[in-house]
């Protein structure tokens, strides 16, 4: 399932391995959360695989798995009560 990561220090569902980086996690459904947190971990990881230094993660909100639209219309966005953004 779809889950979308804002990066959140103070409410922070998973957080980066490699750097610290915290995220607060909106799940598209509230089933098989811990999958979803456990692949988000893994692709926070992998941000770092594949980018170069610290800074490797997205500034804005990204979908796991990867979503080719709008993060903020994404269904896990909707259907998990994200916050809007701009
Ligand atoms: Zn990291």
């Amino acid at each position: 399932m779809q889950v979308l990561c804002m990066a959140n220090q103070d409410f922070a569902d998973v957080t980066c391995k490699v750097c610290g980086e915290a995220y607060k996690l909106y799940f598209e459904r509230p089933s098989g959360r811990e999958d979803a947190i456990a692949r988000v971990s893994q692709t926070l990881v992998e941000h770092h695989e594949t980018g170069d230094g610290m800074n490797v993660h997205p500034l804005k909100p990204f979908n796991v798995p990867a979503w080719s639209g709008k993060a903020q219309y994404s269904g896990a966005a909707l259907l998990g009560g994200a916050p809007s953004w701009a």
